[in-house]
């Protein structure tokens, strides 16, 4: 896939450091410990590419990884050339941990309220919820800020591995019902897609594949 070319981009920590690039952005959400480090890992084929978001002090953080960017191995290996890159895939902080201060949470929903309802080059957002736990406060939240934009969702319901069949089928169409309804600023119908997702044993990965690249234009 497309995606596995992934490569770290860079991180930003306030909306005025954002990227100035002009190619189109997908962004993945969700509650901490929902499965957000292991689709991206699964997705872009790469064990270790949204680690760098656990680790302490950066799990406040947005980090990019560029799509098509030819790397540049002249003189620095780890360079990408700005100019290839063809899409953002964008990894925005896990939200929910119990621990975060007041001050700290202010800042979250400042920074992730205004880079999904501002950012122009967001094409689509990946909101990434566990099967058995969907539409915490903070996923309603998130759809909230989103749902205006008239942009597309897509869902992943994760950790389906630990469902039974009917388990996953009731939580399918539960999820279809609360995203069923949202509708845009001038009333329209939101479009939302959603599927059942394990990263553990790749359940859905063809489906977001597609359907990410898709979102991409790619
Ligand atoms: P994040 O905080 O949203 O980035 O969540 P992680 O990707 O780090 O996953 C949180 C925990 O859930 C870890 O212990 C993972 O091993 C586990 N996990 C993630 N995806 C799956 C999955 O599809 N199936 C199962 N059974 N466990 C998963």
């Amino acid at each position: 896939s497309k995606l596995w070319q992934a490569r770290f981009f860079t991180t930003v920590n306030h909306l005025r450091d954002l990227p100035a690039t002009h190619v189109p952005e997908i962004a993945f959400a969700g509650r901490s410990n929902a499965g957000k480090s292991s689709a991206i890992n699964v997705l872009t084929n790469q064990k270790g590419l949204a680690f760098a978001s656990k680790t302490p002090g950066r799990t406040q953080h947005i980090n990019f990884f560029s799509i098509g960017g030819a790397h540049v191995a002249m003189h620095r290996k780890d360079e990408t050339n700005v100019d290839e890159i063809q899409a953002l895939l964008v990894d925005l902080p896990g939200y929910g941990y119990a621990e975060v201060s007041g001050t700290a949470k202010l800042h979250w929903q400042r920074l992730l309220g205004d880079y999904v309802q501002r950012r122009e080059q967001l094409a689509a957002l990946v909101l990434i919820m566990d099967s058995r736990r969907p539409f915490t406060e903070l996923d309603i939240q998130m759809l909230e800020w989103f749902a205006p934009t008239g942009k597309p969702i897509h869902c992943l319901l994760t950790k389906v591995d630990k469902l039974n069949r009917n388990e996953a089928t009731n939580a399918l169409r539960q999820a279809r019902q609360v995203l069923d309804s949202y509708e845009d600023e001038e009333g329209n119908p939101f479009p939302f897609t959603v599927q059942l997702f394990s990263s553990l044993k790749r359940v859905g990965l063809d489906e977001a594949d597609a359907k990410i690249l898709e979102l991409l234009g790619l």
